[in-house]
């Protein structure tokens, strides 16, 4: 019942909006709480093996998280409970202990295969434990000859609304997960460009730290030159046209160059980070010369037809053995302004960094 409360909760909750899926709704719940009921009651007044029922939350719990070694202990505990329970209440003997045992361990055992048959959904593997109850729960009937239609009937139907609840609320969780990681990845993207944005790298920074395949580490600082000069002669718009095209052209070189290791993230405003992994610092270094060398060559010819030549200014620092990246990130940063207060539009290295603090 507590069960039932909560998925009727969930499902006001997920379908407030539209009118005609609440009355359907309300009839669906109407329907199905009195069945259940019926189902509780038939279960109470033959003594039907209630245990069938006391398992469905244990069975639940495993099947969401089956790390949890609580919920496997409850799942093996119940039917010896509830069998002891019906001893001290005069319903039961102790004579048959050996066969809630059985019956217990085999129902654990199938679980333990169930849970891990990860080639079908998850949802197919709990409706096949469910039945699998039901079924032994059958089975125990029969052998103990207490067999009758009535019996079989009522288990039976609370099994299957069970399921019909079970089925509509994975589905539900699915739609949820999805729509969280769609949110995950959107709160990820800057809007204006559609590059990573400053959240992202540092999720990156976390995840590159945990990474043990992960070597080599180069963080990269680029800051467009007199960016603010764009804006004050041409208007923020055009301004706004030159960071996608910068965006544009530095996303695909990297990427191209270090497909699956080369991330661009726009730090803010015009200045971006990029961190390369599992490549040189002198890989990278090449390949932003020849970005450098690209906006040279290549001046953006905005909408309104206003030719603007980019150069950047860019510092590249490795990631040093067991040093946080959060201080490489800074380093790249600080060395960024030696470029800025030297001439701009060049690339420092580490080395070129060391030899001019000489
Ligand atoms: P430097 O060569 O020293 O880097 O000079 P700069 O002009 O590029 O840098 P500065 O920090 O003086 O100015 C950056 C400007 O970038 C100021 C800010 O208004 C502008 N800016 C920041 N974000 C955006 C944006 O999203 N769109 C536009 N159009 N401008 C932006
Ligand atoms: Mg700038
Ligand atoms: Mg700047």
């Amino acid at each position: 019942m507590i069960i039932g409360q909560i998925y009727f909760e969930h499902y006001w909750g997920s379908n407030r909006d539209n009118r005609l899926a609440n009355i359907a709704l309300t009839i669906v719940i109407t329907t199905t709480y009195f069945f259940q009921e019926f189902c509780l009651l038939q279960l109470s007044i033959l003594n039907i093996k209630e245990v069938a029922f006391m398992q469905v939350l244990s069975i639940t719990m495993v099947f969401q998280n089956d790390k949890n070694w609580l919920w496997w202990f409850l799942l093996v505990l119940t039917p010896p409970f509830a069998n002891m329970v019906e001893v001290i209440m005069g319903l039961e003997s102790w004579s048959s202990w050996g066969s809630w045992l059985g019956e217990s361990l085999i129902f654990f055992l199938l679980c333990v295969v169930m849970v891990n048959m990860k080639k079908i959904t998850l949802q197919s593997r709990y409706n096949l434990a469910i039945i699998a109850l039901g079924l032994i729960e059958l089975v125990t009937l029969m052998v103990e000859k207490q067999f009758t239609l009535v019996k079989f009937l009522a288990p039976t139907a609370g099994l299957l609304v069970i399921l019909l609840i079970e089925g509509q609320l994975y589905r539900s969780e699915i739609r949820n997960n999805q729509k969280i990681k769609l949110l995950r990845k959107k709160s990820e993207r800057d809007d204006l460009t559609g590059l990573l944005n400053y959240r992202a790298l540092g999720r990156k920074i976390k995840s590159l730290t945990e990474n043990k395949e992960i070597h080599d580490i180069v963080i990269g600082g680029l800051d467009i030159d007199h960016f603010k000069n764009i804006n004050d002669t041409y208007g923020h718009f055009v301004g706004n046209e030159v960071l996608n095209y910068f965006s544009t052209v530095l996303r695909e070189k990297i990427h191209r160059a270090f497909p699956k290791h080369g991330y661009v993230y726009r730090f803010g405003g015009e200045e971006f980070s990029i961190v390369v992994s599992n490549h040189s610092i002198d890989e990278v270094y090449k390949l932003l010369q020849s970005i450098e060398e690209f906006f040279g060559d290549h001046p953006i010819v905005t909408k309104e037809g206003i030719k603007i030549t980019l150069s950047f200014s860019c510092s590249l620092t490795n990631n040093l053995k067991g040093e946080l990246l959060d201080l490489t990130l800074k380093r790249a940063d600080k060395m960024l302004y030696s470029v800025k207060n030297d001439g701009r539009g060049w690339i420092i290295t580490d080395q070129q960094y060391k030899s001019m603090k000489k």
